[in-house]
């Protein structure tokens, strides 16, 4: 049994104690909270994108997806963002946080953030268990302000993009909000709460991880990236959320070389990550959004089904995926990191295994190389042999979604992909072959 520990960042002002010490408009309880005495009359901006990919319409690459005349959806991001940021919401301005490219063939970026790591209210977390129940008396979303909320975000029922400045918040319809991280690690930083009042844990479903999705593409920014921590991989709350924010940089998990495994049946590409310090699996392709993100999250589903710890980034607006099963807090809880490396307090999670490196001591920030990036990304990473082990495991569960999908032409189930690709051969359910 491994120890449980201490998690430290704050997402929301609510999670602190003494959460009743900023003033704001008296009204329902006086908190302007999301519970009843509060939501009733509550306005709030809504969203509504176009829902990509009904029947029959195809994963079209992001250029021909209709472009808005304005970047709409980056500029309410960023317009709310903004105001926020003016309403003093931040625990620390992080547009005063130094941030430089380290020299080297990655260009790792390091930041330095002694602000998120200060003032900190710990939050009592296992970190060997990556599927935990939801536990209404710890610290979740329900529990924000609305002023930390940004938008409602949710697919149109009319096949348009629409906005409506002053929405109503529907609590029986299940909206997804997307509100300000107050912790931000970067310009623009927001978390992505689906079906917020459904109180989901943090853990991956299909729906929530193609609500994702489907804000990379509506954004169509490559700078806005979304990331995502399991339990256990540095996610520091149990209720089901995303990160995001604009870095107008590529990130050195961008540009590292990839070995195509193999392409499924939908045309999903699934690629080996190459020389990058954590291994990794790049999703890619497919021939509507949603066999893209169902690939993806079946393949989450079988990481947080197996207890592997992983992290995901959703990069290049929605078109490259990386996934990555990791095992620093494992090692961590088992003595089996270095002092050197612990005193940096750096939690290696989905942005800092991207290579954005988020440092909280001046001298680590000074001497910051690639060597040193490199290194700690290396205790994150599974040996090459588990990597291996878990690879199978999600093949063979994707490739059993594969199977299921083509229940009616059973003739064709042994052979999934096409012969000019490494076909893929389901044997036993135990057994799949690369060839
Ligand atoms: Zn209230």
């Amino acid at each position: 049994m491994l120890r449980i520990k201490r998690v430290a960042t704050v997402v929301s002002n609510y999670q602190k104690e003494e959460a009743g010490e900023v003033a704001r408009p008296v009204r329902g309880c006086g908190r302007n909270c999301l519970k009843s005495c509060c939501i009733q009359d509550a306005k709030l901006p809504l969203y509504a994108f176009k829902r990509l990919n009904k029947v029959g319409e195809k994963n079209s690459p992001v250029d021909e997806v209709r472009e808005p005349p304005v970047a709409f959806l980056d500029s309410l991001i960023l317009g709310e963002w903004e105001d926020r940021l003016q309403r003093g919401l931040f625990r620390y301005d992080v547009t005063a946080c130094e941030t430089k490219v380290i020299p080297g063939e990655y260009g790792f970026i390091a930041q330095l953030n002694e602000g998120r790591h200060l003032k900190k209210r710990p939050t009592e977390f296992r970190v060997d268990t990556v599927l935990q129940a939801f536990d209404g008396n710890k610290f979740n979303f329900t529990k924000v302000g609305q002023e930390e909320l940004l938008f409602q975000f949710e697919a149109s029922d009319d096949g348009e993009v629409q906005f409506f400045p002053n929405a109503p918040i529907d609590v029986e319809n299940s909206p997804s909000f997307v509100a300000i991280n107050v912790s931000p690690i970067e310009y623009g930083h927001v978390l992505l709460i689906p079906r917020i009042f459904e109180c989901l844990p943090q853990r991956i479903d299909r729906d929530s991880f193609l609500l994702a999705l489907q804000m990379a593409r509506e954004a169509g920014n490559p700078y806005f990236r979304l990331g995502y921590n399991s339990l256990g991989a540095f996610a520091t709350i149990n209720h089901l959320h995303f990160q995001a924010y604009y870095m107008a940089v590529p990130f050195p998990i961008e540009k590292a070389p990839t070995k195509k495994m193999t392409i499924l049946k939908g045309g999903v590409k699934i690629s080996d990550l190459l020389k990058y310090p954590v291994r990794g699996l790049v999703f890619e392709g497919g021939d509507t959004l949603e066999d893209l993100s169902n690939t993806v999250s079946d393949a989450c589903i079988c990481l947080q089904d197996n207890n592997i710890p992983y992290n995901v980034l959703i990069s290049d607006c929605g078109r490259q995926i990386f996934l990555f099963p990791q095992c620093y807090a494992e090692k961590q809880a088992l003595g089996e990191v270095s002092a050197e490396l612990l005193d940096t307090q750096v939690n290696p999670a989905v942005w800092e295994i991207s290579g954005h490196m988020v440092l909280k001591r001046k001298k680590d920030y000074d001497e910051a190389s690639e060597e040193n990036a490199w290194r700690l990304l290396a205790e994150v990473s599974l040996s090459e042999e588990r990597f291996q082990e878990v690879t199978a495991l999600v093949f063979e569960v994707i490739a059993s979604g594969e199977l299921d999908a083509q229940a009616s032409c059973i003739d064709e189930v042994d052979v999934v992909t096409t012969s000019d690709h490494p076909a893929m051969v389901a044997g036993t359910q135990e057994c799949l072959v690369l060839q």
